[in-house]
C-alpha cells in the first residue's frame, strides 16, 4: 500500500509518502514557517496512492484509536479544537487540503496523539480537582503518543526484547517535550496532560507552574486569560529564560559562553526532567529503559550526559563516548549502569503509516 502522512504542526509541516513494506519514505518535505499544503502536495511524485493518514494532536474523551475519517469523525475532531486551538484547526485544513487534492473517495484516517495513553489508570489521569471535572473531560489525556508507542517497540527491538516484558521511560524532548511511563508495551503514566501545556519545561512552553502563579497576574496586572495563553506557549521555557532562544542549539552556544541566563534555562529545564523522570520511574516502580528522543533527546549529547549524570545516585552510568557519537538507534549506557539508556530515532510519519495500514487489513 502506499500511504501519503501529513503532520500539520502550528508552525511546521512534515508529509512523507510510504510504501507500508519499507520504513525509507518515497519522498518527504518538512517545512517550517508559513506551510502551503497544496503547494507541497502538488509537487509529490505521481504514484498511485491508497490512503491518506494525519496526526492529529487531540483525541479528547472521544477518539481512543486509529479511525477512518468521516463528516462525524472531522466534527469530533473540530469540537476537540476548543481544548488545542493551536493544533487541531490546522489538522482539520490539512484534511480537508487532502480532500480538495484527492477526492472524497480516497480514505483518510486521523491517527491521534493522545491515543497511545488511552490506558493510563484512573488515579494517573484524574486531576484532584472537583469531581466534576471528569464528566467535562478535564482530565490527563497525553500528548506525544504516536512518538511514545513507535520508540518504545523500536527500543524492544534494539534490546532484543519482547515489548510485553518490559518497563521504559521515553523521554521525547522536542520543541515540546513529554515523558511517559510504559509496562509490557502500555502507556501508564505521562507528563502532558489536558493540553501539550503540562509538565516538563520545553523550548518556548513553561510546562507546570503553580496555578496560584495564573490568579496572582490576573488579579494584580490586569493579565486577560489569552495574555497568559500566549505567554506560557510562546513565550516561557528555554526563550522565557534565557531571553534568547527556545532552540537547545542556541542555548548550548550561549553556556559555552558562560551567558547566565541561557545556564540558568539550562539547570532549569535538567531539573525538571529528573524530576520528572524520577516520577516515571515510581509510577513504574523502576525501568529496564531510559530512551531519548526526538530533536534534542537524539541530538544533545550534553542534555543527555547532565539528565543522567542527575540520576547517578540510582546506578545511571553512560558510555561516554557512545553518547557523544551514537550510531544509529543504539544503547549509550555504560556496561555496569543499573538502567539502560537509549538514543531511539523517532519516526512518527512512519508510525502513522503504519496505523493506517493496521485498520485497513483489520478492516479487508
Ligand atoms: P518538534 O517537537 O517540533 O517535532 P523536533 O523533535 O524536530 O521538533 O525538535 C526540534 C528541536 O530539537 C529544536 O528546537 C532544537 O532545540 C533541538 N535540536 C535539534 N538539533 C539539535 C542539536 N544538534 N543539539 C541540540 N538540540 C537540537
Amino acid at each position: 500500500m502506499n500511504i501519503l502522512v501529513l503532520n500539520t504542526g502550528s508552525s511546521s509541516l512534515k508529509i512523507a509518502l510510504y510504501d507500508t513494506r519499507n520504513p525509507k519514505a518515497l519522498w518527504s518535505r518538512h517545512q517550517e514557517d508559513d506551510p502551503r499544503l497544496d503547494a507541497v502536495l502538488a509537487s509529490k511524485p505521481d504514484v498511485p496512492i491508497d490512503a491518506v493518514g494525519h496526526r492529529i494532536v487531540h483525541g479528547g474523551s472521544r477518539f481512543r484509536d486509529t479511525i477512518r475519517i468521516t463528516p462525524d469523525v472531522k466534527n469530533g475532531i473540530a469540537q476537540t479544537a476548543e481544548i488545542a486551538p493551536a493544533h487541531n484547526r490546522h489538522e482539520l485544513a490539512g484534511i480537508e487540503a487532502a480532500q480538495r487534492m484527492f477526492g472524497v473517495q480516497m480514505p483518510q484516517f486521523a491517527v491521534f496523539d493522545t491515543a497511545f495513553h488511552a490506558t493510563l489508570p484512573q488515579e494517573a489521569f484524574v486531576y484532584p480537582g472537583p469531581y466534576e471535572w471528569i464528566a467535562r473531560g478535564i482530565r490527563r489525556y497525553g500528548f506525544h503518543g504516536i512518538s511514545h508507542q513507535y520508540t518504545s517497540r523500536r527500543a524492544a527491538e534494539v534490546l532484543n526484547r519482547d515489548p510485553k516484558s518490559l518497563s521504559l521511560i521515553t523521554c521525547h524532548l522536542g520543541n515540546g517535550c513529554s515523558l511517559a511511563a510504559i509496562r509490557n508495551g502500555q502507556s501508564i503514566d505521562t507528563t502532558m496532560g489536558f493540553t501539550p501545556l503540562d509538565g516538563l519545561m520545553m523550548g518556548t512552553r513553561s510546562g507546570s507552574v503553580d496555578p496560584g502563579i495564573l490568579f496572582y497576574l490576573q488579579k494584580h496586572f490586569g493579565v486577560t486569560a489569552d495574555d497568559l495563553d500566549a505567554t506560557l506557549n510562546n513565550n516561557s521555557g528555554l526563550l522565557g529564560l534565557s531571553g534568547n532562544s527556545g532552540d537547545m542549539r542556541a542555548i548550548e552556544k550561549s553556556l559555552d559562553q558562560l551567558d547566565p541566563r541561557a545556564t540558568l534555562a539550562f539547570d532549569v529545564y535538567i531539573h525538571r526532567l529528573r524530576g520528572g523522570i524520577g516520577a516515571m520511574l515510581a509510577s513504574l516502580n523502576g525501568a529496564d529503559a531510559i530512551v531519548f528522543t526526538a530533536g534534542v533527546g537524539e541530538n544533545s549529547a550534553r542534555v543527555r550526559a547532565a539528565t543522567c549524570h542527575a540520576l547517578g545516585f540510582l546506578g545511571v552510568r553512560l558510555d561516554a563516548s557512545r553518547n557523544a557519537q551514537p550510531d544509529g538507534d543504539c544503547e549509550i549506557s555504560a556496561a555496569d549502569s543499573s538502567v539502560k539508556v537509549l538514543v531511539i530515532h523517532t519516526r512518527e510519519e512512519w508510525e502513522i503509516a503504519q496505523q493506517c495500514a493496521r485498520v485497513i487489513e483489520a478492516a479487508l
